[in-house]
């Protein structure tokens, strides 16, 4: 019953092996080696072809002259005397002297084939293909005579032969080997290809983005490409945690204000009416939902300006009047806590931006330097220009923060304090950077705990 389907599996999978990168690699390198021995072959060949002929036809020459003398001094008789003392000088020869009709007068042959050769000799000589041992030669003689002579050359006729043997079987050894080297080769060297393939299904298989695909210590090209992709695999796996821990951590955040809305929503229903009471948790219920709307209005215009899609009205500002405005926010803030606000503003620092974003930016920094340094401290307010850029410059005397999060800062919704009690959303200077980089500039953080921190907020000036 199963062999029907197997056996058409099987031809599927036979059908995908041929159609295989491998497969058509081995075929090439095949084709290659195939076609470069047919050249090396043909080239060689054909050297030797002309060579023996060459040889060949000088020894028919030789000959041929010498009958010619002989049949100059003492006429065909002395020619006969030749053939009388010694042999021909081939196994199948033919020597012919005929007239202007093409008429022998004298003949000598072993055989028919040497006399055929001899009668087309000068004209058409036959080429016994591939590798002629026939030689032809023809002279004048006195009074319209033509002598003419054909030489079988065994030793070269015995010789190409073997050659023809030997070739076919070097040609059969050599393309069994062939495709024995190809096949291997191809798959040693897709191997780590077909790795790749393999871990990106065991991946999909089973949504384990901790496996990586073997490396090898190599500088070569494929090396490269698994160290790449393992790469990109250890990325994936970053951001797909760190959007789980987002998905968390809004979940959590979330869940605060809303059980507070709801628990507040709920007390108002208890109990007799009561006006004073149900206004009460009415502005309670208000405060929550603008502090989730208040977050969601956040996660909303990071996400624009990383995308580039955030709408800026930008015009031509004073960052140093930007600044003063937002100190002016905290003035009371920082006055309740203890902290002191100081600031060193330089006239002309100019900038080309979004002013409402960029009251953002400045007012998130004061808030977090105000927010953490405790009373007593004091946060420094600069603002100046260096070269190109317009600086804003945040300096407090807080918490500081520790080297393992200062990276992570930036990062939305993360927060220092990792029992996330403190209020805050984590999303200030997620924003910050979004917003100073869709302005095309940049932010960078100094710290040091327990002593404090610098923000420093870099804009390209208004040219
Ligand atoms: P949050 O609303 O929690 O302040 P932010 O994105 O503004 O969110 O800041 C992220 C985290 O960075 C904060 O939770 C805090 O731990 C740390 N942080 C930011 N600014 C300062 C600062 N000036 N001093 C110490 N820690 C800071």
């Amino acid at each position: 019953m199963s062999s029907a389907p197997s056996s058409s599996r099987r031809a599927g999978s036979a059908k995908r092996a041929w159609r295989s990168l491998s497969a058509r690699l081995a075929l090439w390198y095949v084709l290659v080696i195939v076609g470069s021995f047919f050249v090396a072959a043909f080239v060689f060949a054909l050297r030797l072809e002309t060579s023996v002929q060459r040889e060949g036809n000088r020894s028919a020459e030789g000959a041929l002259e010498r009958y010619r003398q002989a049949l100059e001094s003492g006429g065909t008789d002395a020619l006969r005397a030749m053939f009388d003392c010694s042999p021909a000088p081939a196994s199948r020869f033919a020597l012919r002297l005929t007239d202007e009709r093409d008429v022998e007068l004298f003949g000598v042959s072993s055989d028919e084939d040497s006399r055929r050769v001899a009668v087309t000799s000068g004209e058409r000589a036959p080429h016994a293909a591939p590798f002629p041992a026939w030689h032809v030669a023809k002279t004048q003689v006195s009074q319209q005579r033509t002598l003419s002579i054909a030489m079988h050359d065994d030793g070269a006729d015995h010789l190409f032969r073997e050659l023809r043997e030997t070739s076919w079987l070097i040609f059969g050894a050599g393309l069994g080997l062939a495709i024995l080297g190809a096949t291997f080769i191809t798959r040693r060297t897709l191997r780590p290809v077909t790795a790749l393939a393999e871990a990106t299904e065991r991946i999909v298989r089973s949504g384990d983005l901790g496996l990586r695909v073997e490396t090898r210590a190599s500088t070569d090209e494929l090396a490269h490409l698994s160290a790449l992709f393992n790469r990109m695999l250890a990325k994936n796996e970053s951001l797909v945690k760190a959007m789980r821990e987002s998905l968390d951590n809004v979940a959590h955040d979330l869940r605060t204000p809303l059980t507070r809305l709801r628990a507040g929503a709920e007390l108002a229903l208890r109990g007799a009416p009561d006006t004073a009471h149900e206004r009460d948790a009415l502005a309670e219920v208000i405060e929550e939902s603008d502090l989730v709307l208040g977050m969601l209005t956040t996660l909303t215009d990071i996400v624009e300006a990383e995308a580039g899609a955030m709408r800026l009205d930008k015009h031509r500002e004073d960052l140093g009047a930007i600044a003063r405005e937002a100190v002016d926010l905290y003035d009371l803030v920082s006055k309740e806590g203890g902290v002191g606000i100081v600031t060193h503003i330089a006239a002309n620092a100019e900038i080309f931006a979004d002013r409402r974003r960029i009251t953002q930016v400045c007012a998130n920094l004061i808030d977090n330097a105000v927010k953490y340094t405790p009373a007593g401290g004091r946060v420094e307010v600069c603002v100046l220009e260096s070269g190109t850029s317009a600086i804003f410059r945040v300096t407090d005397t807080g918490i500081g923060i520790a080297p393992e999060d200062r990276a992570h800062v930036w990062d939305r919704l993360f927060r220092a304090d990792r029992s996330r009690g403190a209020r805050g959303l984590g999303l200030g200077l997620s924003l910050v950077k979004a917003v100073v980089e869709a302005h095309g500039g940049e932010v960078t953080l100094s710290s040091e705990l327990g002593t404090g921190s610098t923000f420093e907020v870099r804009l390209p000036r208004a040219p």
